[in-house]
This record gives C-alpha cells, structure tokens and sequence, in this order.
C-alpha cells in the first residue's frame, strides 16, 4: 500500500483505467450474470452497509431478506402449512440470502449430511449423493470439502439426467440426489418429477439447482414441473443475480421444510442473534435489498417480459445459425444454446481475437455455448452469426 493516500481524483483516474478493461457485457455471450436493474442498484447503494451476519443490528435489511424468501417460495410453490395454535402460514417455505449457486450447492448438501448424520437414517460407510454428469462444477467443491462421495449419473440423448443411470448409483450410503433445472451447458430441465418419485420411493432427499433456471423457467410459456409442487423436492437453489436482474452477489436456498434449516444452525455467542445457519458469517444486506427491490418493481409481469426477450434472442439465433448451416445440439428449452460448430475451439479462439466475441465451449460434446442474455440485441445476434458464418469459412 502507498504511504500516503491519493487524491480522490487519483483514485478514480485509477479505477476508470481498470473499469475500461472490463468488458461491460459488450459482445458477451457467454454469461449467466449479466447488468443489474437499475432499482437494484439504487438499493444496493442505499443498504450498503448493512450486515445480514449480525441480524439485531439491522432489522430492516433482515425484513428485506425475509421478503425475499417469501416472495421466491410464492414463486416456487411452497406449500401452506397449518401452525398447531389453529392459525395460518401463508408459507412454511424457509431459507436464506446466499451469495450465489455455488454457495446454496453447498449448503443444500450440507444440510443432507447433517440430517443424515444426526441419525435420521442409518448408514454403513461414505455418504454419497447422485448427480447428473451435466452438474455445475460447484458440485466439484462440494465432493472436495463434504468427505462425502459424488456419483455422476450420465444424461440421456436429450442431455437430460439418464433416470436407469440415476437408479443404478443409488445405494444404502445415498443420501439425497440433485436434478439440474437449467444446466449450465445446455440450459436443459432434468426429469425433476420422475427424480421426486425415485427420492421418495428410495427416501432420499432431493436438491434442485434452479440457479439458473429459476428466474426463466416459471416465465416460460409451458414451464415444465421442477419446484416444490413436485412432492419429493427438499430444496431448491436459485440465483437473482442471474436472470433476477439483482445485483452480485445475489443467490438464494430455499427449503421445504425448517429442520433442514435447523441442522445448518451453529451458535454465535458475542453477536446480536444466538445462531447463524449461513455459510458465510457477515453477509450483504445491500443485495438483499437490491433483489428485494428489483423482484417487487418487476414482478411477475416484468420477469415474463424479460424471459421472452431472451428467448426471441434465442429463436434468432437459432434460425440465423440453421441459415449459415450449422444446427443446435437440441432445441433450445431456454436462453442457451449448444451449437454445433466445425472445430469449436478453434472458432471460438477466432471469434474472440478477430471480432471481440465472447462464447465458450461445452465439455461433451464441444460446441459453442451461447447464452442470450438482456444485454444481448438481435442486432447483436445478427452481426454475431455474420461473424460465426465468416469464421468458419476460412477454417
Ligand atoms: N448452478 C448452476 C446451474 C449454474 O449455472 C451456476 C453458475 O453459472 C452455478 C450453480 C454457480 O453459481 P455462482 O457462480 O453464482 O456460484
């Protein structure tokens, strides 16, 4: 660190020059994130203070978060509940304000193995859970810090989660399986229902990584099922700094029922509130209120919106690229796009340094994987495919 502090105008000079470097989403097709609305980041500012981690000191931004986990469990159908003193919950959906997927990934396992290990099950050996091949890689940390086993179940030709693959992994060690509702690659839906009656007939816990889908599949004409309306769904992860517009980091963990909760619970002695279930200890109160504010500006209304410009985006693409001759690995069922592409490696390398393109690949097959996020146009996707269909020639 300098001696000295710089002059404000130093400081600023100094950021502005990292800030060009940055991309700003210009020709980004690559990202789950993309800008926040503006009310959330009016929020965000506004709470910026704020510390989740030590609840008794901002009661505000706690009623904030808990709007939130209310507002999301109304979204992903968390069932009423009858309270014994006769009254009642308009919700019995629990959890908590995450700092994104990979967190809730993390904790959701979390709470199997406690549950598991307080003795509500009785194993021999390593736990394990089954997950589809096509999961996050999230779940690669989850295998490395759990002392628990991962078991990958392969995916069909539709690159959904293969449920005969997802049956043969299970054992008297399975703790609870994962279904994908908008993998990362492929943006494609796991069977969550066939997976719920698997969970249920085997006992097992169910986690579902909306993280993505979350905020696209409800909005979707004919949304398929994946939340808690489908019975055997213990908890679901879901990301309003994805497609929820909210400011990062902003993820959240819902569970259906508070003992899963419960078991995350460790006891803070020297803070305001007696216990935390939390990963992280002090947490932003200024995305919580930045998902809060933007998820009550939009509302249901304003989220379809977006999800139909995304996915008019994603029809355009698809169309321009079947032009040029090149197809997608499957329809898409939401915002992104595996598409099949002589040498994607190579095309991608070219797209980036000759046109400022930014895509990835998908690991099995490769192909370019293009997500059409708000940021994106459809001049965009034209100027996109021109570029694609100009590259690809001289390879
Ligand atoms: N799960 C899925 C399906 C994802 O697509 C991602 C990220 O793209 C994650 C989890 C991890 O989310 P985060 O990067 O916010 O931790």
């Amino acid at each position: 660190m300098n001696e000295q502090g710089l002059s404000e105008k130093e400081i600023f000079s100094f950021l502005e020059n990292a800030k060009s470097e940055d991309t700003d989403y210009y020709r980004v097709l690559s990202s789950m994130c993309t800008h926040p609305h503006k009310i959330a980041v009016e929020a965000h500012r506004l709470f910026i203070e704020a510390n989740l981690g030590d609840l008794g000191l901002f009661a505000g931004a706690c009623r904030l978060e808990q709007e939130v986990v209310r507002m999301l469990g109304e979204l992903l159908h968390a069932p009423s509940i009858v309270v014994p003193s006769g009254g009642s919950c308009e919700s019995s959906v629990c959890g908590y304000l995450t700092t994104g997927g990979t967190e809730s990934n993390i904790q959701a396992v979390r709470g199997m193995k406690n549950l598991v290990t307080a003795g509500k099950k009785g194993f021999k050996g390593v736990p394990n859970i089954v997950i589809p091949e096509s999961a996050h890689f999230s779940f690669d940390k989850v295998a490395d810090m759990m002392g628990i086993e991962v078991r990958r179940a392969s995916l069909d030709s539709e690159f959904r989660v293969d449920l005969s693959s997802v049956e043969s992994l299970i054992d008297i060690n399975t703790m609870g399986l994962v279904g994908i509702a908008g993998n990362t690659e492929f943006g494609q839906i796991d069977p969550i229902d066939k997976l719920s009656e698997i969970a249920l007939e085997n006992e097992l816990f169910l986690h579902i990584d909306a993280a993505f889908g979350g905020f696209v599949i409800p909005f979707l004409e004919k949304p398929q099922p994946f939340d808690f309306k489908v019975p055997g769904v213990s908890s679901i992860a879901i990301d309003p700094h994805k497609m929820g517009l909210s400011t990062i980091p902003s993820g959240a963990l819902l569970f259906r029922s508070p003992s899963f909760l419960d078991s995350l619970k460790v006891n803070t002695p020297y803070l305001t509130t007696k216990a935390q279930f939390t990963l992280t200890g002090t947490r932003s109160g200024a995305s919580a209120a930045a998902t809060c504010a933007v998820m009550k500006y939009l509302g249901n209304e304003g989220y379809r919106k977006n999800v139909h410009y995304c996915m008019q985006l994603t029809e355009k693409l698809v169309t321009e690229a079947r032009k040029i001759g090149f197809e997608p690995l499957l329809e898409p069922v939401m915002n992104v796009v595996a598409l099949k592409v002589p040498n994607p490696d190579l095309v991608r390398e070219q797209l980036l340094e000759r046109f400022g393109w930014n895509v990835s690949i998908t690991r099995i097959p490769r192909a370019l994987r293009l997500v059409l996020m708000p940021h994106n146009t459809l001049e965009d996707i034209e100027l996109f495919v021109q570029d694609l269909k100009k590259v690809t020639a001289e390879i």
